[in-house]
């Protein structure tokens, strides 16, 4: 596949994102490593010399999804088109032995920490038609020195540490993206106060566990505070903290500063502290049950979140009951529920048989997803008549009459403005009127309401 003198000119690349918000901060990264080697970036993948797709390993479905493109895109080859393929992040890295066929589509192969390589690495191939793969993991790689190519919007993500080395029994992540690595505080905070000057009125720290976060004296809460001490910046979350080491510290914080948002994801997983435990989990039903006590108890009001797997390997329909019962008792306001998927390379794969059917895990799921929606419509329920502030990020998909925005608990608000007069990124008090299990409805309270200075939270520590 030896480059002609006009396909030198043109490298066109489009990135297609699969996954977590993780990936698509890592796109942003490798669109802007690219447009800095004299790449373009298209939204048209008709137009695309390069296709690139940043993967992920976590669920077999994620993986089933990028064999079925990578199908369509054998076809495209097949036709006759030269464009170059390349598998990017967690899939690529998770399965690399395997995947590396001459016979595969895939030109280029690059992990989680080999962003940085993919300009030459996409030169090479286009000069020697020779498919190049990366899956070198570091230590070190936090990309700071590269600031992401991101879409103008109201909202930013900034990765503050990259890797985990937690080891939960089912999670692939420690393999794919390696040792836990956190960028400095002041790296943080100058992309921030950039993202200020750029428009962006809310950024939303990101790591796999961010109580680990740790960059000389600081930890997460110190982080945490100096973000929402930028001028400019209008709210701030955080996700994933893990429910195993949850600092009082950050409780303080976020019931200190008004601008840092009050929502918590809280990842319970399972009930069963047998089963917790297998997970590698390293907390009970009764130390969770009383973290989400004191959670309550600092930040009222908090909004409550979380991931919950069923299945997980031998767990019993009594063991399933008790995930029940913790939901059932939190009443979370909302909750991302899975089946257990296995994963090559995790201590679950090598050490525990997948012998829950999937007609129980289908089951289960059920009971969860219907259990979730009656406790996210109660809480809903809770906002009516309520007036609260809410950040508006964009039309609403389903009518452009409509705003689409946030509540400072990251629910989601539709609103009529038939005032006019405010856009994306304008903090309006709204009254709720109505609500379903996923979204708020309301009107603007006053046009003018949005001048008014932000409450304090109330403060119990
Ligand atoms: N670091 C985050 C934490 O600890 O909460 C989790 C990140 S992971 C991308 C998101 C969620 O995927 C996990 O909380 C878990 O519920 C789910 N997950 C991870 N591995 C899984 C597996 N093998 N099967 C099913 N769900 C899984
Ligand atoms: Fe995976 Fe556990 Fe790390 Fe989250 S904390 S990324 S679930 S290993």
């Amino acid at each position: 596949m030896i480059e002609t003198k006009k396909e030198k000119q043109a490298k066109r690349v489009y990135l297609e994102t699969y996954g977590c918000q993780m990936n698509e901060y890592d796109s942003e990264l490798v669109k802007s490593i690219l447009a800095n080697s004299d790449y373009e970036i298209t939204t048209r993948e008709e137009d695309a010399d390069v296709i690139l797709l940043n993967t992920c390993a976590i669920r077999e479905n994620a993986h089933d999804k990028i064999y079925a493109r990578l199908g369509d895109l054998k076809h495209l080859k097949n036709s006759g088109n030269r464009v170059v393929i390349g598998l990017l992040g967690c899939m690529a890295q998770n399965l690399r032995g395997n995947l590396e066929r001459s016979d595969s589509v895939v030109d280029i192969y690059a992990g989680p920490d080999s962003y940085k390589r993919l300009p030459a690495m996409i030169d090479s191939v286009r000069q020697t038609g020779r498919k190049g793969f990366d899956f070198n993991l570091s230590e070190f790689e936090d990309y700071s020195d590269v600031y992401p190519k991101r879409v103008p919007g109201v909202n930013a993500w900034i990765a503050v540490m990259r890797g985990c080395d937690n080891f939960c029994t089912f999670c692939v992540v420690p393999y794919t993206r390696g040792r836990e690595r956190s960028r400095s505080l002041q790296s943080v905070v100058s992309e921030a106060k950039r993202l200020v000057s750029e428009g962006f009125k809310q950024v939303t720290l990101l790591g796999q566990n961010v109580n680990s976060y740790r960059s000389h004296h600081d930890d997460f809460a110190d982080l945490m505070a100096a973000v929402a001490s930028v001028d400019g910046l209008k709210r701030v979350r955080f996700t994933s903290p893990h429910p195993k080491d949850f600092p009082e510290k950050l409780l303080k914080v976020m019931a200190e500063h008004a601008k840092i948002c009050n929502h918590v994801h809280l990842p319970l997983q399972a009930g069963s502290d047998r089963v917790l435990e297998m997970m590698a989990r390293t907390y009970t039903k009764k130390s969770f049950l009383a973290l989400v006590d004191k959670i309550r108890d600092m930040v009222p009001g908090v909004t409550l979140t979380t991931d919950v797997i069923v299945g997980f390997p031998t767990e019993t329909d009594a063991e399933f009951e008790e995930t029940v019962e913790v939901m059932e008792k939190v009443q979370f306001d909302s909750a991302f529920t899975f089946k257990y998927s296995e994963r090559q390379n995790t201590i679950a794969y090598r050490k525990f048989p997948d012998d829950v059917t999937e007609a129980q895990k289908t089951e289960r799921i059920v009971r969860l997803v219907d259990l979730q929606k009656k406790h996210s419509l109660h809480r809903n329920y809770e906002q009516i008549g309520k007036t609260v502030k809410v950040l508006i990020e964009n039309h609403s998909k389903r009518n452009v009459a409509e705003w689409m925005g946030r509540t400072d608990g990251n629910r989601i608000v539709v609103l009529k403005d038939d005032k006019g007069g405010h856009v994306e990124g304008s903090m309006v008090d709204v009254t709720i009127r109505d609500a379903t299990p996923h979204t708020l409805f309301g009107e603007l309270h006053d046009a003018c309401c949005s001048l008014h200075p932000q409450p304090e939270r109330q403060i119990a520590v």
